[in-house]
């Protein structure tokens, strides 16, 4: 197991220097543009597949870094460039996580170079789970998969909402009920190949923020998949089944737990790519206030702008500490007993928000124009106190691990 550690060793802090390189001159100058187009950043994409940043290997190696932080490292920085494009960037990752946790061996090594494709012809991956009325209470969900013996097929049926890259994806990742009787605990996931019949794009939405990334319904009707697209295959899910209903007949709460683990996991993630937002709204402030002039002095001068800055340079780095602790557990697999994955997203998303705000509140009537990148921040930071989890399902994750009662 790694020590703790807070200082980057030389190998991380020549990647962070490689990526901070790549978000400055390949991410940055292009944010405005696709927030305007509210497109998806295939250009920069294709970029980044080139040098090696839109790969899963990338992703494996900093996941795989026994001192946790790899991953938040790497998301700070690209979220740093800009926060929609990045989220195209990583958004595949997602997806190809879904299989890493759940797949066979096959299945990982048939599906997940499929999601990226190559430099020269870049494809993406969604993962779909939410729906127009399953969303924090995911135990609602209604796409139904149901087994076709005879020709070993599943059938998939059903609406997914705010799915990052739906319809464009070449591969999607789709979870569907496969028991009724056990709410989360009956869900399976599958992988729809490119190109099946009855799966199409709904809705696209037009976002508030982070508009380069690209967030539609998925509509499946009939949509049959062959059994092997079930990840993990039947026979594990047959087992798994059986003893969820086991557990359920005893009582439920130690099932609750182990999936409630596994988000966990996931969070400090989204914290980090949280704490990039928040570091880049800061630091465009602290620039202004440093050159910006009223009443003959830099307005840093007033202790009403330098307290702020300083407020948010504390929370910032409150934040980063949080997520680097909760990143270093999940790597060597330290228990969360107070949900310290949750409350790192919790408080780095809340940071985000506040710090943004305040950016653009530095930057006076500059800062609510979309001349200046705080207005685009402030927008996008939004987003991090929903998705993965808003902020209320965090405290009430925290709330129920640290009390041990079922709090609704
Ligand atoms: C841009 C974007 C991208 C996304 N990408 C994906 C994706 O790729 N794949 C995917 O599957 N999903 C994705 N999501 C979905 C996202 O995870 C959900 O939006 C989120 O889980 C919240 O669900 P909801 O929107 O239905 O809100 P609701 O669950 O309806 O919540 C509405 C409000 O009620 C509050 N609330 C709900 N229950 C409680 C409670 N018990 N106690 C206190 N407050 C409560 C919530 O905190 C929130 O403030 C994405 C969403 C967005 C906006």
């Amino acid at each position: 197991m790694a020590e703790f550690t807070m200082e980057l060793n030389d190998e991380q802090k020549e990647v962070r220097d490689w990526l901070h390189g790549f978000a400055a001159d390949v991410i940055r100058p292009a944010a405005a543009e696709w927030d305007e187009r509210e497109e998806t950043p295939w250009p920069v994409i294709q970029e980044a597949a080139k040098v090696g940043i839109y790969s899963l290997d990338f992703y494996a190696q900093q996941y795989f870094d026994p001192t946790g932080l790899g991953i938040p490292m790497a998301m700070e920085e690209l979220f740093w460039g800009d926060a929609g494009i990045a989220l195209s960037i990583v958004g595949t990752g997602l997806a190809a996580v879904g299989v890493l946790a759940n797949g066979t061996e096959e299945q990982i090594g048939t599906w997940i170079p499929q999601m990226y494709g190559d430099a020269n012809d870049v494809k993406v991956a969604a993962f779909c789970s939410s729906e127009p009325d399953a969303g924090s209470d995911v135990a609602s969900m209604r796409t139904r998969a149901v087994y076709d013996e005879a020709k070993d097929e599943w059938v998939l049926n059903g609406t997914k909402t705010w799915a990052t890259n739906g319809g464009i994806a070449n591969v999607h990742v789709v979870v569907a009920v496969v028991d009724t009787e056990l709410g989360s605990k009956g869900h399976a996931s599958f992988i729809v190949p490119p190109n099946t019949p009855g799966l199409s794009q709904g809705q696209k939405f037009k976002k508030h923020g982070i508009r380069a990334s690209h967030t539609a319904e998925v509509v499946l009707e009939d949509v049959r998949v062959p059994g092997s697209c079930l990840l993990g295959g039947k026979e594990k899910l047959d087992e798994r089944l059986a003893r969820a209903r086991e557990r359920a007949k005893a009582g439920g709460e130690r099932v609750k737990n182990a999936a409630m683990a596994t988000f966990e996991a996931s969070r400090p993630a989204v914290g980090a790519m949280a704490v990039g937002t928040a570091r880049a709204a800061y630091e465009v402030a602290l620039d202004y206030a440093k050159t910006r002039e009223q009443f003959g002095r830099p307005i840093i001068d007033n202790q009403g702008v330098a307290f702020q800055l300083a407020d948010m340079r504390t929370s910032i780095d409150a934040a980063r500490l949080l997520v680097w602790r909760a990143s270093w557990m999940a790597i060597n697999g330290k228990q969360f007993t107070a949900a310290e994955g949750s409350m790192s997203k919790l408080f780095a998303s809340e940071t985000a928000k506040t710090v943004t705000a305040q950016a653009v509140q530095i930057l006076g009537g500059n800062g609510y124009t979309r001349e200046y990148p705080v207005e685009r921040m402030h927008r996008d930071a939004a987003i991090y106190t929903i998705f993965e989890g808003t902020s209320e399902i965090q405290r009430l994750v925290i709330a129920r691990t640290l009390s041990g009662m079922p709090i609704r």
